[in-house]
């Protein structure tokens, strides 16, 4: 099988959107939320056939483990209020679609987060969505303000009732900002990466893993700038008195594909250990036009994976093993479908 582990659904139906505007407005001015929008069944089914599905059967790949359109989560925006209404209902949409496809789609939550406001308010949701609706994992923003980090570190306490909460459910979490209110960042370009990039230095610096030897992270975008700059990590660790990193943190977090040229895939595969990278693309996402210089999406990460010539036993976990390893609610719905 080929599961892509990161995929949003950022082609959800316009009502969807139009309901966001209205709950943004009714706060702004004081006023009672909208009432949930109605979205068809056959809106679902068109959003998602001429887009994400069409796209994975073209591309080649079995599965998408889908999440609710990351960008929109902006934390940042209302208040824990809003945010609670929004994510249900961003969630609920994800259901939908896992309910209509089951065998393309699974579900991986956003969570209701909000800047100021305890971790603890997200358990809630995540216990819903896991234990109701059958996600197999998590969006966790390390930085709810939307590109002022206002938040504690990741490896800081106040994180932990969320992390003791996703041990229990044995769900891993995808590290994953959201839309920047900081002109200093564009969303997709800088923020994004550079979440990817703090988080990980974060965790460096911290023992989180010690606390919790079976949390889980997957760190998106190929990893952020961390395999580019991977000595200058591994001698951080050593300069901080950490253990290696392959102990230290790599036991714990996994880097997606969604890195969009072959040079990046061949560093990152020559870098970071083959246990450690889990095959994901974010299509339809922050990228999704042609590259002019080779003809093909510049999303469609596959084709610089397959041209690596790995072994099939890497070929499997990259493609495969390593995705069922990190959710294991996956690979538990997949083998009792026989799969
Ligand atoms: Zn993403």
């Amino acid at each position: 099988m080929i599961i892509d582990c990161h995929g949003h659904y950022t082609t959800a139906p316009e009502p969807h959107q139009l309901f966001r505007e209205a709950q943004i407005e009714a706060f702004k001015k004081g006023e009672a939320l909208p009432e949930l929008p109605h979205i068809s069944d056959d809106q679902i089914r068109e959003s998602v056939e001429t887009n994400q599905l069409r796209l994975l059967k073209e591309r080649g790949a079995d599965m998408t483990i889908f999440s609710p359109r990351a960008s929109a989560m902006a934390h940042h925006v209302g208040d824990d209020a809003v945010s609670q209404q929004w994510t249900r209902a961003c969630n609920d949409l994800i259901k939908r679609v896992v309910d209509l496809y089951p065998d393309y789609f699974i579900g991986v939550c956003q969570l209701p987060q909000s800047p100021g406001v305890p971790i603890s308010h997200s358990i809630a949701e995540l216990e819903r969505c896991v234990n109701e609706l059958g996600f197999v994992g998590c969006n966790l923003n390390p930085d709810p303000s939307g590109g002022h980090w206002t938040s504690a570190p990741l490896t800081d306490r106040s994180w932990y009732p969320f992390f003791e909460k996703m041990v229990e459910l044995d769900v891993p979490a995808m590290v994953h900002v959201s839309g920047s209110c900081n002109n200093n960042f564009h969303a997709t370009g800088a923020h994004y990466i550079n979440a990817d990039t703090t988080a990980f230095m974060q965790l460096l610096q911290g023992d989180l893993f010690k606390d919790f030897p079976t949390l889980r992270f997957v760190i998106p975008h190929g990893g952020g700038a961390v395999p580019y700059h991977w000595g200058r990590y591994r001698g951080l660790a050593d300069m901080l008195k950490r253990p290696p990193l392959a102990e230290h943190v790599m036991k714990n977090v996994f880097f997606d594909t969604c890195v969009y040229h072959q040079p990046g895939i061949d560093l990152l595969f020559r870098v970071i250990d083959i246990d450690n990278i889990v095959f994901g693309s974010e299509m339809v996402g922050a990228v999704r036009c042609i590259d002019p210089e080779t003809g093909n999406y510049f999303d469609d990460t596959k084709i610089y994976i397959d041209a690596l010539n790995l072994s099939e036993q890497d070929r499997d976990k990259v493609y495969e093993g390593n995705a069922r390893r990190v959710y294991p609610r996956l690979d538990v719905s997949l083998k009792a479908r026989g799969k």
